[in-house]
């Protein structure tokens, strides 16, 4: 049925014990790291649903960076 599958440009460890979200301070479960390749690379330790968002993100910000190189986008 699905023959394109979402690809996550992301990497997932397991947080280290003790450690907390950078984003709202809740105990960390997972520690993400944006593989982008491009420009940069994002991540951090975040709690699951932190995570669930930061990884929407990156694939938002990846979309939009392909859009960005398309050809038929130089006219100017
Ligand atoms: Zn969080």
């Amino acid at each position: 049925m699905s023959t394109n599958e979402f690809r996550r440009p992301i990497s997932v460890d397991s947080a280290p014990r003790g450690s907390r979200c950078e984003w709202c301070g809740n105990p960390a479960e997972q520690q993400l790291t944006a593989i982008g390749g491009v420009s940069h690379n994002e991540g951090g330790l975040f709690c699951r649903p932190c995570g669930e968002q930061f990884s929407l993100a990156i694939i938002a910000n990846a979309a939009r960076n392909v859009a960005a190189i398309d050809p038929n986008m130089q006219s100017h």
